[in-house]
């Protein structure tokens, strides 16, 4: 059987984990959340007082960190240095030191070979910000997917809205504001929607509509 790795990038809540959820569930393929990564490195960070800036400690740190991937019921956990923290990384304060931390090129390259490794040998979905652009640079289909600043900040409004978290829209707005910013700017593998990516504007669009898409995509190939 061929084998497949599908890339889809994008900005902060576009969409992107919950389609390529969905779309590695239809498909059989192995689901791989590349944020849920830096996510986990970020803890480590937080949790040894290391801030975003300070290089040194953040490369110090990354010889000590060891991060890891394991399925159970096809459902991916992270585990840092052998603890499970899937769900300890869902916090805001974790997204957003993994937004500030994620700049440095030591940290990506940490991932980086574990990202390649789970593409290799299985058929993959992979979401991220620089997986069609440098991660798997030769995926069978790459989808840049993106909705406008203000419909992915209404998005998660709701989303904290449906948890009982009060929260402010126009915060929110500037929050994903910043959160594009850095990860468009940064110098290492920026924010950027390969040559060969099809761009996908979910604005407007249910998440079964977008899923479809992409399979219909995926048909093409
Ligand atoms: O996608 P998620 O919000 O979980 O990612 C957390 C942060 O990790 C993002 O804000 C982004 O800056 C960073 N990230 C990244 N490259 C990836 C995935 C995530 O820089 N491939």
């Amino acid at each position: 059987m061929k084998h497949y790795n599908i890339a889809i990038d994008g900005p902060a809540g576009a969409g992107k984990s919950t389609v390529a959820k969905r779309l590695a569930k239809e498909l059989g393929f192995i689901y791989v959340d590349t944020g849920a990564m830096y996510r986990a490195m970020a803890l480590y960070f937080l949790r040894n007082g290391i801030e975003a800036s300070q290089l040194d400690r953040i490369e110090q740190a990354c010889r000590n960190v060891d991060v890891t991937i394991d399925y159970q019921n096809g459902e991916q956990h992270v585990l840092l240095n052998g603890e499970d923290v899937s769900r300890l990384i869902r916090t805001e304060e974790v997204g957003n030191m993994a937004s500030a931390s994620s700049v440095h090129k030591v940290v990506r390259l940490k991932l980086v070979e574990l990202q390649r490794e789970l593409a290799k040998k299985q058929n993959v979905v992979m979401d991220g910000r620089e997986i069609g652009t440098f991660v798997l640079p030769d995926a069978n289909l790459k989808v840049y997917l993106t909705a406008s600043v203000s419909e992915r900040a209404r998005r998660r409004f709701g989303e904290l809205k449906e948890k009982g978290i009060d929260a402010d829209i126009k915060a929110i707005e500037k929050d994903i504001e910043e959160r594009d910013h850095r990860d468009m700017t940064r110098e290492f593998a920026p924010l950027k929607k390969a040559e060969d990516a099809v761009l996908v504007d979910s604005s407007d669009m249910t998440i079964d509509e977008v899923v479809d898409t992409i399979k219909s995509l995926i048909n093409n190939i």
